[in-house]
């Protein structure tokens, strides 16, 4: 059933501690935590507790959860001070667009010069 943890899900396995991560901030709807294989100084994903495909899955279903997650990002920016720098939210859409993990996520990246447009 959407939004229920699917057994196979490494991101819903985070979420329960079954797989550690280096988790920086925790609300009770969304977890945040350092990318496993960083492309940035900081690099991390923000994602909702309860399971969903993609972001745009969150969104049609739980999108008060996907306002969560945005005002994370944010959160994260402020907690690693790259806002005056700037940074970049981004959801991969889709094995096509470099999505890999099928459990929505947030990657907040910043403490570098980001390139536009991405490759
Ligand atoms: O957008 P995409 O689905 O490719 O992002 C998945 C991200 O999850 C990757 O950046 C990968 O490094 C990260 N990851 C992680 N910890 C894991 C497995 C994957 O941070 N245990």
């Amino acid at each position: 059933m959407a939004g229920e943890p699917q057994p196979d899900c490494l991101f819903c396995k985070i979420v329960s501690g079954d797989i550690p991560a280096t988790i920086i901030r925790e609300t009770d709807t969304t977890v945040a935590f350092r990318d496993i294989n960083p492309q940035a100084p900081t690099h991390v994903l923000v994602i909702p507790r309860r399971h969903h495909p993609d972001a745009a899955s969150l969104a049609a279903a739980e999108p008060q959860i996907l306002a969560d997650i945005l005002r994370e990002t944010a959160n994260v920016a402020a907690d690693e001070k790259i806002t005056d720098t700037g940074y970049r939210v981004v959801f991969n859409t889709g094995s096509g667009a470099g999505q890999t993990v099928f459990h929505a996520h947030a990657h907040v990246l910043g403490g570098r010069g980001l390139q536009w447009p991405p490759g």
